[in-house]
């Protein structure tokens, strides 16, 4: 265990956090419980007061084919899962081609692209040291618990890796912006999609700040410049409250807000 300290302003996805120590957890290391974990933060609006932050280190980077398994490491980033599984002819893991994050925020968000999601995909996972199965962990659209830091997951391994598929879903992609941002701020509500909601109500390319709703894709909360937790937060509960009295619709966060409210 050793400790670095980290600008979220630069390693976030969306460009705001304070610089602070993150505790790294190395291979044999007890793994701190009153902590929040940090993947590749491609899903996270952090404040400038966040809870005790800690994040895996590279002992947890890797993809190796053992038996009918594929094993990958929590921290491995999905470019990394992309070209292993290219190299290796595997199916199944196309869709996580820029989908921006490691396997441990994967697993925790359950991501995907439209019916590809990666308990899909899983076998099992390993938290707290032991190997738990996929079909006894509770997970659904965007949602997985987990109860415990996952250290590596298992896939079962299949044979013929389709990049005519990884092309097709890297087109959904075209619509989204370019400006730095977490990805879509909130989960689609059953039957409507967030992005129109959030333009219905006339906040499409609303701004505070240097923070706005994009222009190019409503769902998406984008940092203008120098954009600021504060400014981000007030957008979140302006487009909730009005989609709210317009629609009757509780929009959810996909994106995580932590802060030193939060519990573990
Ligand atoms: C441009 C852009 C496009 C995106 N497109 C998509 C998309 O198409 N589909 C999609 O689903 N998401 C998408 N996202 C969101 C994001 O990429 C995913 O949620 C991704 O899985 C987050 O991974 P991460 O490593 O960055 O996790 P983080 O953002 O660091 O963390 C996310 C959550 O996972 C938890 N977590 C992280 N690691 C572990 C672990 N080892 N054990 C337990 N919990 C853990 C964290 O505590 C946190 O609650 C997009 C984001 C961006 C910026």
């Amino acid at each position: 265990m050793f400790v670095k300290t980290i600008d979220f302003s630069h390693y976030s996805s969306i460009k705001i956090g304070p610089k602070v120590d993150v505790m790294i957890i190395e291979l044999g290391d007890k793994i701190p419980t009153n902590s929040f974990l940090v993947g590749g933060a491609n899903n996270l609006l952090i404040s400038p007061t966040p809870p005790p932050l800690i994040m895996l280190s590279k002992d947890f980077d890797y993809c190796k084919i053992d038996g009918d398994f594929i094993e990958i490491g929590a921290s491995t980033p999905t470019g990394k899962i992309l070209s292993f599984t290219r190299k290796n002819n595997i199916a199944g893991f196309e869709f996580v081609a820029k989908l921006p994050g490691m396997l441990g925020g994967m697993l925790a968000m359950n991501a995907g692209v439209k019916s590809y999601e990666i308990f899909s995909l899983l076998h099992s996972i390993k938290i707290d040291n032991r190997w738990i199965e996929a079909k006894s962990i509770p997970h659904g659209y965007r949602f997985a618990k987990l109860n415990g830091v996952a250290t590596s997951a298992r896939f079962p391994l299949k044979y013929g890796y389709d990049d005519s598929l990884r092309k097709e879903l890297l087109k959904l992609r075209d619509n989204q912006p370019k400006e730095p941002s977490a990805g879509s701020a909130f989960k689609n509500p059953r039957g409507a999609y967030a992005g129109a909601l959030i333009e219905a109500v006339g906040l499409k390319g609303y701004q505070i700040g240097d923070m706005a709703w994009s222009e190019k894709h409503a769902n998406f909360l984008v940092n203008l410049g120098d954009g600021r937790y504060e400014e981000a937060i007030e957008l979140i509960n302006l487009a909730k409250i009005r989609v709210f009295d317009s629609f009757g619709i509780k929009l959810e966060e996909e994106i995580k807000i932590v802060t030193n409210r939060d519990q573990f």
